[in-house]
């Protein structure tokens, strides 16, 4: 289907083409159609935004710690009452169902709660009398103007980890969405002007590699998050430090859950189906390796072949995102096969006029296989075995992949082993999916984090932030100066 619907930039306020003439198509994952076209910014649109940004920062950074929580406050009202408009942008351009789509913006919502706090988040420390007649205290400023750059599968939420952390903390923001599902930043740039935001403070540009590229070089940029696939988290961080600014890079994922022969078994496969399967396999925190230890494997596996057979994939699990992520993930299962995998739940030949794959369940994955190895980021679960909790920790901590992980068990003291020796960023105990809590920091190790800082929570506050440290002398107190030794407490 031919479409007139083009999907331009937010920069300063108002929305705009700018100088850019390339598309890019933006599906409807569910239907197959091509339901829009999304500019893509060139390097002068990019200039554009950061320069609106640029200028809306000191009047940004001098608003009041109060004025810019009791906006956020707005905000976040404004966020909710949209809320399933914004779940219907998410499932017509992403494709997962809508309950899931509205679960991402509820996920979102709590990282702009988080920033409502933020007066008491940046408070700062005081100490009095450190020296005779000398008081220090500390507290932390705004870098400057931020970007942000994200990946498709949660057009929302993942840009809701960065934006109201860094707006709260006085930064002006420039968010370079995903180009497969664009709208919803769009809405969200006009709920913030609804709020009150400033022009300039919060600017969308869409685009590809050239705008990318361009956030990364630009001189007047402070600080570059970024959410994405491993590849281009590593060249982000590497190129944008290389530029002088501070960059968190979270990658891709491999994540492993573990269930031991004295698990709820029926439990556990109710939740690693679950977390393999929704929203097709395509969240960073998907389970994609289940290692069952012992004796639990076989009826396990059976559990899982059960269920995967029985979900229904238009209305519960939901297309991939586009026809090239259907034929990549298609010709994983090829290669699974290839490697003398045992299929048990074959996705390949799921119908629908959309880019379905169906919920694909491999049994005898070993470490060696395409399919275990590398990140699919489709509905593929892979059953590798082991025979005690030891080796199922070695296997993890031999993978690169260290986002998530999660052990199902009864066990106090395998849980408590697991969760202290496993090299992995987020641990969950009989919860596969661990996402912190907008209160607490979200990221892996390894190759799934490049940079020091998680995202939101306290890690957000201080990646979006640097401290100064002031000390105070008032003449009244000032006592002699008799000699040239660098200064001690007296
Ligand atoms: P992606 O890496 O292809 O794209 C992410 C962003 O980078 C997009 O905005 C895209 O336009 C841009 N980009 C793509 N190629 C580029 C290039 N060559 N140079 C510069 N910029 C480029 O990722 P995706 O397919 O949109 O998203 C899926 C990936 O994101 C998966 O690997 C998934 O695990 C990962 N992810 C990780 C987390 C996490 O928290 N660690 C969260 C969500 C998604």
């Amino acid at each position: 289907m031919s479409t007139n619907k083009t999907i331009r930039h937010r920069i300063g306020g108002r929305e705009t083409a700018g100088t850019s003439t390339r598309t890019a198509p933006v599906w409807n994952p569910a239907t197959g159609e091509r339901q829009a076209e999304v500019l893509l910014a060139e390097p002068a649109d990019v200039d554009a935004a950061v320069q609106a940004a640029r200028a809306a920062w000191p009047g940004w950074s001098d608003t009041s710690v109060m004025r810019r929580a009791r906006l956020m406050f707005t905000f976040r009202t404004l966020v909710e009452k949209h809320l399933d408009d914004l779940a219907r942008i998410v499932s017509a351009e992403h494709g997962k169902v809508f309950d899931d789509a509205r679960g991402e913006l509820v996920r979102g919502l709590e990282v702009i709660d988080f920033a409502c706090g933020i007066p008491q988040l940046l408070k700062g420390e005081y100490s009095d009398q450190v020296s005779t007649g000398v008081d220090l205290h500390s507290f932390r400023q705004p870098l400057g103007v931020c970007a942000g750059i994200t990946p498709f599968n949660f057009p929302a939420m993942v840009p809701m980890w960065m934006h109201p952390i860094a707006i709260a903390t006085g930064n002006t923001f420039v968010l370079k969405p995903s180009e497969r599902n664009p709208s919803a930043s769009n809405l969200i740039a006009e709920l913030y002007a609804e709020a009150g935001l400033p022009d300039g403070v919060f600017n969308v540009v869409h685009g590809d590699k050239v705008a990318v590229d361009t956030l990364l070089d630009h001189p007047d940029v402070a600080a570059v998050s970024f959410v994405g696939s491993t590849p281009i988290a590593q060249y982000v961080h590497e190129r944008a430090s290389a530029a002088g600014k501070r960059v968190q890079a979270l990658g891709g994922a491999k994540n492993h859950a573990v269930v031991l022969p004295d698990a709820d078994l029926e439990h556990a496969a109710e939740h690693l189906i679950s977390a393999a399967y929704g929203s097709a396999g395509q969240r960073c925190m998907a389970i994609s390796v289940t290692v069952a230890v012992g004796d639990a494997a076989d009826p396990l596996v059976k559990l899982m072949q059960e269920k995967a057979e029985a979900i229904k994939v238009e209305s519960e699990m939901g297309p991939v995102v586009s026809p090239e992520a259907q034929a990549r993930i298609r010709g994983y299962i090829d290669s699974g096969v290839a490697s003398g995998a045992e299929l048990l739940a074959d996705g390949r030949s799921a119908d629908g006029a959309g880019f379905f794959v169906g919920p694909t369940l491999f049994d005898h994955v070993t470490p060696d296989m395409a399919v275990y190895r590398e990140e699919i980021f489709g509905p593929v679960l892979v059953v590798v075995r082991a025979d005690s909790l030891d080796e199922a920790i070695t296997l993890i901590n031999k993978s690169n992949w260290a986002n998530g992980t999660a052990i199902f068990t009864t066990s106090g003291q395998a849980a408590r082993l697991f969760q202290r020796s496993v090299q992995v960023g987020m641990v969950g105990v009989n919860v596969p999916i661990p996402v912190p809590m907008a209160f607490h920091s979200f990221g892996g190790w390894k190759q799934s984090l490049f940079g020091d800082h998680h995202m939101h929570g306290p890690e957000g506050v201080a990646f979006y932030t640097r401290a100064k440290a002031v000390t105070t002398r008032w003449p009244g107190d000032v006592r002699e100066m008799t000699n040239l030794h660098f200064p001690t407490a007296v």
